[in-house]
């Protein structure tokens, strides 16, 4: 069978495709005629597995890859989505390696390569290339329905993705040929889709909240946005990475090998193809009973001969699963804490993921929210790459007026900044901001005569800068040798639409200047490492306030001392100045200096005594020679 063309397929004006590029499964949409249209592949699906094979004469993907899994499994990849940007030394590659059954091993910079048997040769692949792989069949799926090619592609991220797995799928996209106009959220992508009904509805600029249950094959998401005068927000994001469809088809997979032993004594679980075959039959009796409330499972010779004939009901199913039904209200719960939201507030719960069809976890949810509707008008497994096509056709100037009233604004799920003195992270662009955002600050030198700094660029909420996350370093070098504090160095943070962070030093006076780009080598932090240092952050924070009100002490008393010091070398003051006075002055600038070089970690107290103290000899001085200055 092969796709259907578009009307429009000779016309030449559509140029610009959605894609929503899942863990399990990837979707493509199209804006046409002034509405999305989701594009079927060649076997008539609107999804396609995010998967590849690679045999011993070609290489397959979406759902021709997932077809043979069962035959090949070792060289058919999938989930590449939870590798990409990671470091092969990542807990959470460690642990989710042995769930796979192909091979992964720590390429240069120690970068997890999938290691595949492709005609008779052994490939070693990064999670961008298999997802270029997917995403070259979602454009060619496009491009068999347009009668076009395709270049320009909005591509879809989870909200909590960081700058380096923005980057990679954006590479992922560029190997793929595609021109990536713009990564965005997913959850802003399903409200985009929602959104613009409601406005068109309504007509109303209200804010609203939204709140976005995204429940697909492995993962789960829940976040939060508003929605204002056509603008998006992301407010919070919860979840759990491991949680999903796939538990749920275990689940029944593990009932019917109870079955199986009860009924023919025999235990089936050691038999890797029954279990595969098994698998597949749940997952579809599964989709059944979304909406039927019986169904039945029919295996030829499952193991050592024997058919397995078995029924299930939806009742079953559900009692089966209702902790892990369960389990799904606690994120919603979290991600409303987070956004210090009622969940009286949330004026749209929208529905993203196959797995969101289950009745019971619709009702839990819409119990939850006090017997709210849900929104379900557009196909969860859709609802992404229909909000991504929307955009995609904003930026390529295809839309009405009205559809490019609708902005995006994500926001930045860490605090970015940079090390200071005392090894203190100094946030340049705090937490949750909306992107794109640049903020720029003046820093200096901490010693006399020095001519280089070293930037050091962190993401995390920790007071101190060595509990974050590094995210890449550079040296500011030829600063000309002046008293500390003298240079001006100006540093930017420039946080893109796409989040990918750009960080320039520059000392004017001196014209030099030098940049950092944060890519995907900088092994960036994870959704479950993020959660862990922002809960960490509340967890330290009473120590971490002692580190910064410390740290703020001793940058006063420095920043005096240095500042008095240079004041009796300036003429001006210095000829004003008695040269008693100037002799106490030098003694306590100079007592105070030793003191502060063999006290680096003194009590903020024991900080603002000697400052107290300083101010006590040099303020006097200091005014009565301004006063004659004047
Ligand atoms: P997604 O990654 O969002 O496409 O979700 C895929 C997951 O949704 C898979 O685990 C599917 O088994 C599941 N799914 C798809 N359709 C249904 C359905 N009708 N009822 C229950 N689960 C479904």
């Amino acid at each position: 069978m092969v796709a259907a063309k578009a009307k429009s397929s000779s016309n030449g004006e559509v140029e610009a495709i959605g894609i929503d590029l899942g863990t399990t499964y990837s979707c493509v949409g199209v804006w046409q005629y002034d509405r999305v249209e989701i594009i079927v592949n060649d076997q008539g699906n609107r999804t396609t597995p995010s998967c590849v094979a690679f045999t011993e004469t070609e290489r397959l993907i979406g759902e021709a890859a997932k077809n043979q899994a069962a035959m090949n499994p070792a060289n058919t990849v999938f989930d590449a989505k939870r590798l990409i940007a990671r470091k092969f030394g990542d807990p959470i590659v460690q642990t989710d390696m042995k769930l796979w059954p192909f091979k992964i091993v720590a390429g240069q910079g120690d970068k997890p390569l999938i290691l595949v048997q492709y005609k008779g040769e052994t490939k070693k692949l990064s999670a961008e290339e298999i997802s270029s792989m997917v995403l070259a069949k979602m454009k060619e799926i496009a491009e068999s329905f347009l009668g076009k090619t395709v270049k320009n592609a909005v591509i879809t991220v989870p909200a909590y993705f960081n700058d380096s797995q923005r980057q990679a799928t954006k590479d992922a996209g560029a190997i793929s040929g595609l021109n990536v106009t713009r990564i965005i959220n997913e959850p802003t992508a399903a409200a985009i889709a929602y959104g613009l009904d409601q406005k068109s509805e309504t007509g109303s600029d209200r804010e609203k909240s939204i709140l976005i249950f995204d429940l697909g094959g492995g993962t789960f998401d829940v976040s939060i946005l508003t929605l204002a005068g056509g603008v998006f927000e992301v407010k919070a994001t919860a979840g759990d990475t491991h949680l999903g469809g796939e538990d749920f088809d275990n689940r029944m997979v593990n009932h019917f090998v109870q079955e199986f032993k009860q009924k023919h004594k025999k235990d089936m679980s050691a038999n890797a193809k029954a279990m595969r075959r098994l698998k597949t039959a749940c997952e579809r009796a599964k989709r059944t009973l979304s909406t039927t409330t019986q169904t039945a499972i029919e295996i030829d010779s499952l193991h050592e001969g024997i058919d397995f004939h078995a029924r299930i009901t939806r009742a079953k199913f559900e009692e089966l699963n209702i902790d892990l039904f369960k389990k799904c209200i606690e994120p919603v719960d979290k991600c409303l804490r987070d956004a210090k939201m009622e969940k009286s507030v949330i004026s749209e719960v929208v529905l993203v993921g196959g797995s969101t069809r289950i009745p019971k976890v619709q009702k839990l949810l819409q119990d939850y929210f006090g017997g709210k509707e849900l929104c379900k008008s557009i196909n969860p497994d859709e609802a992404v790459a229909y909000g991504a096509a929307v955009q995609a056709a904003i930026l390529n100037g295809e839309t009405n007026e009205k559809v490019q009233d609708v902005l995006l604004l994500d926001v930045a799920p860490l605090s970015l900044g940079l090390e200071t003195s005392g090894g203190i992270m100094t946030v340049l662009i705090p937490r949750n901001t909306t992107i794109p955002a640049k903020k720029e600050r003046i820093f200096t030198t901490y010693s006399d005569n020095q001519t280089s700094v070293l930037v050091q660029i962190y993401e995390g909420e920790r007071a101190q800068s060595k509990a974050n996350n590094l995210l890449g370093k550079f040296v500011l070098s030829g600063i000309p040798p002046a008293p500390r504090g003298v240079p001006h160095i100006n540093v930017c943070f420039h946080i893109d639409a796409n989040g990918i962070l750009n960080v320039s030093a520059e000392d004017k006076t001196a014209g030099i200047k030098n940049t950092i780009t944060i890519n995907n080598d900088k092994g960036r932090l994870s959704k479950a490492e993020i959660e862990r240092m922002v809960q960490e952050a509340e967890k330290y924070r009473e120590e971490d306030e002692y580190v910064q009100k410390r740290s703020d002490a001793r940058n006063m008393l420095e920043n005096y001392v240095y500042n008095m010091r240079n004041t009796i070398k300036d003429e001006r003051f210095s000829k004003k100045i008695s040269s008693n006075d100037k002799d106490k002055m030098q003694k306590v600038i100079k007592s105070t200096i030793e003191w502060l070089d063999t006290n680096q970690l003194a009590d903020a107290c024991e900080y603002e005594q000697k400052l107290h103290d300083l101010e006590h000899v040099c303020n006097p001085v200091i005014s009565n020679a301004y006063k004659s200055a004047a």
